[in-house]
């Protein structure tokens, strides 16, 4: 790869994204971008990293948020706990290093929430240190330019990558992990046709002269997600609804959700349900909505409660309310929609 790494460097000068987080190599720019990036599309960052800086803009501020504003504030990025870490370390950050990021890797992957790839993203790109980065995107371009039918699913692979292109011969680490990494999101592409035609690597890459991209990168089958089935209650009384936070541990702990339970009911139980809430007019279905997460699957069913009269009005809130100050995960996004397409 040594040959071409100067293409790349060049093809990335030309052609990298105008990104809100690379304005300048602050690393709290950096950081916040690097752990909202884990699973989600770079177009889809972009307005939840503005939104987050326009609250946030410094670790100063980051370490004084109260959880429930910073859950607001990453909802719908999903892995909460990713934001409740970015908290605890901006707290270590004030506390033991007088409010300065740490500059070396050393230091940096002692933060929580920080892992080998981000440490290494942040201490290459902001402090010029001789780290390279290693995610999906890297290992598919560099199995397919090598051939290499290595597994990426063992950390073998992953730590022989590393070792590979920690030994080319590079003056800017920071730019050739950014390079890599957008070579392997816009041109090497994982489903789909990788670009070859307009890749700077084109020159050596094995799998375009044999023609076998789609033979890399070679990995584990995806294991079964576990499948749960729940009913899920949308309460209508007075154009209001019932949320409630979810429990202090396990998926999603600490969040909001409209009232559910574990298995999918009758229409018949689900008005003998509501009328622990107060005198239930009509029960209607609603939709049905299955969301995906690392090892679970929810498949939902949705039934509106119109209720006549409540027992207890305080557990009822607004939309607008809802919107403006409670975190509701992506699972529950569809059913809320749902509740405003109904009170219109
Ligand atoms: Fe990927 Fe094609 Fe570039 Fe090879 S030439 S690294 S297969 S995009």
């Amino acid at each position: 790869m040594n040959d071409v790494v100067n293409e790349l460097l060049n093809w990335y000068q030309e052609n990298k994204r105008d990104l809100p987080w690379r304005k300048d190599r602050d690393p709290y720019h950096v950081w916040i971008s690097e752990i909202m990036l884990q699973q989600t599309r770079v177009e889809a960052v972009i307005s939840y990293y503005e939104r987050f800086m326009k609250d946030l803009p410094d670790i100063s501020s980051l370490a004084k948020v109260d959880e429930d504003r910073l859950l607001k504030l990453w909802e719908g990025l999903g892995y909460y706990n990713r934001a409740r870490n970015l908290k605890k370390a901006a707290c270590i950050i004030m506390n033991e290093y007088n409010g300065m990021f740490p500059n070396t890797y050393s230091l940096i992957i002692q933060l929580p929430g920080i892992g080998e790839y981000t440490a290494s993203a942040i201490s290459s790109i902001c402090f010029h240190e001789k780290e390279v980065t290693v995610d999906g995107n890297v290992m598919r371009v560099f199995t397919r330019f090598y051939n290499d039918e290595s597994n990426i699913s063992k950390l073998s692979t992953k730590r022989m990558i590393h070792d590979h292109l920690q030994s080319l011969a590079i003056t800017d680490f920071g730019m050739f992990n950014e390079a890599l990494m957008e070579l392997g999101e816009r041109v090497c592409l994982p489903n789909g046709m990788p670009k070859c035609g307009s890749c700077p690597l084109q020159r050596r890459c094995r799998a375009l002269q044999k023609e076998n991209y789609f033979l890399f990168p070679v990995k584990d089958e995806k294991k079964e997600k576990e499948e749960v089935e729940m009913t899920i209650f949308i309460f209508i009384w007075d154009k209001k609804t019932i949320i409630q936070k979810r429990k202090n541990s396990g998926i999603l702990h600490n969040l909001y959700e409209f009232p559910n339970i574990d298995r999918i009911l009758s229409e018949v139980e689900v008005f003998q349900y509501g009328s622990c809430f107060g005198k239930v007019d009509k029960v209607c279905k609603s939709i049905s909505y299955t969301h995906i997460f690392t090892h679970k699957k929810w498949k939902m069913q949705s039934y509106f409660l119109f209720m006549k009269e409540v027992n207890c009005p305080n557990m009822f809130y607004t939309i607008s309310s809802i919107e403006s100050q409670f975190a509701l995960p992506t699972a529950f996004s569809p059913f809320l929609y749902q509740l405003k397409e109904e009170l219109k």
